[in-house]
């Protein structure tokens, strides 16, 4: 269906034209042997929109999390993350199955932050009974919202006073910082590793980027290369996001618009509640009557709008290839559904 709104994610968006030529053009080299100069100039373009010293180009968001466990921890140590982090919940386990480092976690508060008392309370003592806790890792946007930056700058505190290595899984954390109106390096810089996605609403077609120092970037491309993760001429995936990184970041406040105008278009429809939050991005989650989801849905398809029913509340995720005229058709949709349903 390609004329679709797809609703689904932000990871559904194409490759614009203006991305394609660049990939197509894009001078490129082997890259297990450092020779690829568009990967190297995204790689140095990430880590210093990141505030970090280095920078590797990754196929995933999950490999980069992965990487960061397996670079910051050796096995029996564990690592600190939210009950709902994608880093714990949505990786397949990555962080026990492959770098045999046991997840310790915390449940998210509703804002996404972990209470730091509970934190502190996890970390374990010199004991040779206990595993070693070695890593604290946060998520921002967590389902959409920035993590106050205050927030930030405690767990840093804590980190540092525990001696913790401090991960952030920054999947969206360009929506973050474009909805602060901070630079991203004002967030990433707090941390000593950061993990972003390129693939989302960046809008490239694959990869991500994960950053660090020197030191720690060059022993993630150790383990990068035993995951199968060292690939050769892969600047033609680098370029779309080098691309992305260079056009489509301040764009985001659009999308962050769009989910704003559609919150504000759904709230008025009296069978939907939206859930509130203190910053919005390119999130909106909604509410409603559990048996109407499935038959949402198909209506919804019906009027070429994607949304997933298999959740209630339902996310529905803006990005660059929803207008705002889009979001104006799906409003009205919703409204049409529960006329017709009532
Ligand atoms: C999407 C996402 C990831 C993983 O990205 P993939 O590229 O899908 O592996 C990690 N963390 C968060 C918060 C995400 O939203």
């Amino acid at each position: 269906m390609d004329a679709a709104i797809d609703f689904r994610s932000d990871t559904v968006t194409r490759p614009s034209l203006g991305m394609r030529k660049a990939m197509a053009d894009a001078p490129v080299g082997d890259d297990v042997y450092g020779d690829d100069p568009t990967v190297n100039r995204l790689e140095s373009k990430a880590a210093e929109l990141l505030g970090q010293e280095a920078g590797l180009f990754v196929t995933s968001g999950t490999q980069g999390n992965l990487l960061a466990i397996l670079t910051h921890c050796q096995r029996g140590e564990e690592y600190i993350a939210g009950t709902k982090a994608h880093a714990y919940l949505e990786e397949g386990g990555g962080g026990a199955v492959l770098a045999s480092v046991q997840p310790q976690p915390i449940e998210n508060r509703a804002d996404g932050t972990l209470d730091l008392e509970s934190v502190r309370a996890a970390i374990k003592p010199d004991d040779f009974h206990l595993a070693i806790t070695r890593l604290l890792c946060l998520e921002n946007t967590f389902f959409g919202t920035p993590l106050p930056m205050e927030y930030l700058a405690e767990a840093k505190i804590l980190a540092t006073e525990h001696k913790l290595q401090f991960h952030l899984d920054g999947a969206r954390v360009f929506n973050a910082a474009v909805r602060c109106g901070i630079t991203p390096r004002t967030i990433g810089g707090m941390f000593d590793s950061v993990s972003a996605c390129l693939s989302k609403g960046l809008g490239a077609p694959i990869g991500s980027v994960l950053t660090g120092s020197n030191e720690f970037i060059q022993r993630a491309r150790r383990w990068r290369k035993m995951l199968g993760g060292g690939t050769r001429q892969v600047g033609i995936l680098a370029a779309a996001g080098l691309y992305a990184l260079e056009h489509n970041i301040e764009r985001l406040s659009q999308d962050h618009e769009h989910a704003m105008l559609l919150a504000d278009g759904l709230a008025k429809v009296e069978e939907l509640e939206i859930q509130k939050t203190a910053q919005r991005t390119n999130m909106v989650f909604v509410s409603m009557s559990e048996s109407k989801l499935q038959d949402l849905a198909e209506f919804m398809h019906g009027r070429g709008i994607l949304v997933t029913a298999d959740e209630n509340p339902v996310r529905l995720v803006t990005h660059l290839d929803i207008d705002q005229t889009g979001i104006q058709n799906t409003v009205e949709a919703f409204k049409d559904y529960f006329r017709k349903a009532a």
